[in-house]
């Protein structure tokens, strides 16, 4: 492949160390595999708990990346926006060389049951990005299938990259709600990167108005700016969203915390429904009177499916993007902006511009 430069990819050499530089010739696509030169990544929170190389299981104890078959060395990044660089002999009728595109990151092993049903995130061996596959903090990334690539038009490049990631998973959340009406009040937890991208994406999949609740001031103004129809602070606790809205038919939470999901247990109205997204981790106690005289529904939800990503971008084309801050990053500073979101320092999203050919 003397017509591609080198390989460029910051690599976890080990968990819980910084990210270093490898160099290597860029693969060559077989049968279906896609390369895919990669333009922008966003850094990602599930990044930094890659790094750390746990999340919490409880209040206690952890769960290490290690023990469910996570490998390093291993290039992070999930955010993934570039253009078709070549295509192996199988895929080449289904991808144009040069075409820019998003990348679906949450593959599976596209043969079990659950990946025939549709959820590839789900699969049983999964094969996701910068996870179980070498990711996007990189210049290059193999696909393993054209049909993880969707064709991004003239969609501003950083965004597409955080189609993969932030808005998926915040339309998969979004879309876990029940129908609701403008007299309801969605509450999302947490405005950073994937709370943000719930608030821009709400109007497009939900009538009802938004209570968006950070620490952070400046990411409460973000929210404003995003579409939130109100906004406050988490000090003023459960006691000021119920001022706010009465009770939140719809909770979304981004932290996923012990406190985050008490506060949305004590929020949620009669037939609400609780999503849990963040991975910060910890457990409640579970008001069991309440939630079968309520008929709650607490639940989870992880990513989005690939019929959603692709759904996501169709919603993209139509608006003609989605109005969220991110902030770009060289692909020099990789190690200092993972270290910049540990510290809570980006409003939004920090997407690396990796330099062009
Ligand atoms: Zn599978
Ligand atoms: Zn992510």
């Amino acid at each position: 492949m003397s017509d591609h430069p080198m390989m460029q990819s910051w690599r976890l050499p080990e968990f819980g160390q910084p990210l270093v530089l490898h160099t290597e010739d860029p693969p060559v696509p077989v049968g279906r595999e896609v390369l895919v030169r990669i333009a922008h990544c966003g850094i990602c929170h599930s990044d930094l708990h890659v790094q750390d190389g746990y999340v919490m299981a409880n209040n206690t104890d952890k769960v290490s990346f290690s023990a469910i078959g996570v490998r390093t060395p291993l290039t992070l990044g999930h955010e993934i926006m570039g253009h078709v660089a070549a295509a192996g002999p199988d895929a080449q009728g289904s991808v144009a060389v040069g075409d820019p595109c998003a990348v679906f990151p949450w593959m599976g092993c596209g043969v079990c049951e659950t990946c025939k049903a549709g959820r590839l995130e789900d699969c049983p061996t999964p094969a996701a990005l910068g996870l179980r596959r070498q990711g996007g903090f990189s210049n290059y990334v193999l696909v393993p299938d054209p049909r993880y690539i969707v064709p991004s038009g003239t969609l501003l490049p950083e965004l597409v990259a955080v189609a993969g990631c932030s808005i998926l998973t915040a339309y998969g959340a979004l879309r876990k709600l029940p129908p609701l009406t403008s007299r309801d009040w969605i509450v999302i937890i947490g405005a950073g990167g994937v709370g943000l991208a719930a608030i821009a994406l709400a109007r497009h999949v939900t009538a009802a108005r938004v209570l968006a609740v950070d620490t952070s001031d400046a990411a409460l103004e973000a929210a404003k700016a995003c579409g939130a129809t109100e906004t406050m602070n988490a000090a003023d606790g459960s006691a000021g969203v119920l001022a706010r809205t009465g009770a939140a038919a719809g909770v979304i939470d981004f932290v996923g915390g012990k406190q985050t999901v008490e506060t949305a247990l004590a929020v949620i109205a009669r037939n609400g429904v609780i999503v849990v997204v963040g991975l910060k981790g910890g457990e409640v106690g579970l008001p069991l009177t309440r939630l079968a005289l309520r008929s709650l529904t607490v639940r989870g939800s992880y990513t989005g499916t690939l019929k959603e990503f692709r759904e996501v971008m169709v919603i993209l084309e139509r608006e003609g993007g989605l109005d969220l801050p991110l902030t770009p990053v060289a692909f020099s500073e990789v190690n200092q902006a993972m270290d910049t979101l540990r510290r809570g320092g980006y409003v939004g999203r920090a997407v690396i511009a990796v330099p062009g050919p």
